[in-house]
């Protein structure tokens, strides 16, 4: 096959084995290194010290594959359809009714679902079902091996390194740079007919493939999610501060989350999806086709108060096999004070505020 002809044929392996995109960039230093080394310099990536690890081989897949040629990068969607609408809240008087800011566009939350009767802590969409990491790499593996057989010119099988975000690879600046989408102003990928919401995987191999051409930033004078963050997250266009960022905060970071930005992790017990709800292109983004993404027991809420009494043991078997065990069980009752501490305060302004309408719950209707 010529490298055209393997471009072609990556991406039917791809479709294939289940995956909703696919593309392929050349071997070669990230073009934004620089942008990476400033950013982790200005300390934005906070307490994430393992990225500092292995820079160079971040930046570049030919530091940890001898004669990589070519980087195949795909995409596995994890957006789930609209939920069923939470139980009305319209009849509890006690609930202020002024439209939510970061409502999302496209209705699937802020959800509580039909088991929750608690105090609901979101979880970020990505960790509703199974883990990711082996559901991916089941599928890279099937890709990894078909291009290991294909060989080199030279008769050799050629040389194959599956990336699932634990390996040193800058897996978004290569989803760009193999054309699959573009990096947002809320440094997202962002794909055509795709959205966001997904996850990407890699297949460093020395075979020579076609490259993809880029994708053109459609950003255009969209700021939705550059306001939409509840914890001024992002600095400027393009830029991340990770280190205000909930999903960090809720997540990465172990110890006590900074006063000034309680507040602002309102009701996310785990992660936080509002830079993607509010964004135009997630708005018809098709569901995921991956069972194993179906939303299990823990989703889309946890009662936080529940989280708040685990035991280790009952942590285990709630969220066994899910990417929430990511965040220890310290971290999530962390997390879970924060967020009753917030619906208390939520509550009591809801409270103030119904006392002071006049003339009452029965007449607004
Ligand atoms: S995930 Fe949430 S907190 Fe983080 S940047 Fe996006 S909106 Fe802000
Ligand atoms: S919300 Fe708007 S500015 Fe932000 S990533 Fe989406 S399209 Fe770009």
């Amino acid at each position: 096959m010529t490298p055209i002809e393997r471009n072609a044929w990556v991406k039917r392996l791809a479709a294939d084995v289940g995956l909703d995109r696919c593309g392929v960039s050349r071997a070669a230093p990230v073009a934004r290194g620089d942008y990476v080394r400033q950013w982790l310099e200005a300390g934005r990536a906070g307490s994430m010290h393992y990225l500092h690890r292995f820079l160079r081989q971040r930046l570049d897949p030919c530091t940890f594959l001898e004669g990589a040629a070519s980087v195949v990068m795909v995409a596995l969607n994890h957006h789930q359809p609209p939920l069923k609408p939470p139980p009305s809240r319209a009849e509890d008087c006690s609930v202020a009714r002024s439209p939510d800011p970061h409502a999302p566009l496209s209705g699937q939350s802020p959800p509580r679902s039909e088991r929750e009767q608690g105090v609901p802590g979101r979880i970020a969409m990505y960790a509703w079902g199974e883990d990711y990491h082996d559901v991916m790499k089941r599928k890279l593996a099937l890709i990894a091996e078909s291009l290991r057989e294909e060989g080199l010119a030279d008769g050799r099988p050629a040389a194959v390194k599956i990336c699932v975000d634990t390996a040193p690879l800058l897996e978004r600046e290569f989803a760009a740079a193999a054309g699959l989408g573009w990096i947002g102003k809320n440094t997202l990928v962002l794909a055509p007919g795709l959205g966001s919401m997904f996850f990407l995987g890699a297949v460093v191999t020395s075979l020579e493939i076609a490259a993809d051409p880029l994708i053109p930033d459609h950003c255009g004078t969209c700021r939705r999610c550059l306001d939409a963050c509840p914890t001024q997250a992002f600095p400027a266009p393009y830029q991340m501060d990770a280190s205000r960022c909930i999903s960090y905060l809720t997540i990465e970071h172990r110890g006590a989350i900074p006063d000034e930005l309680r507040s602002g992790i309102g009701e996310w017990l785990f992660g936080c999806d509002i830079c993607q709800e509010v964004c135009p292109f997630n708005r018809d983004a098709p569901p995921t086709r991956e069972p194993a993404f179906a939303p299990r027991s823990h989703a889309p809420t946890l009662d936080a108060q529940r989280v708040l009494e685990w035991t280790p043991p009952q942590y285990q078997e709630a969220l066994r096999g899910t990417a929430v065990r990511r965040a220890k069980l310290d971290m999530l009752q962390r997390n879970a004070s924060i967020v009753l501490a917030n619906q208390a305060s939520a509550a009591q302004q809801a409270d103030s505020a119904a006392a002071a309408a006049s003339p009452g719950c029965a007449s607004d209707r």
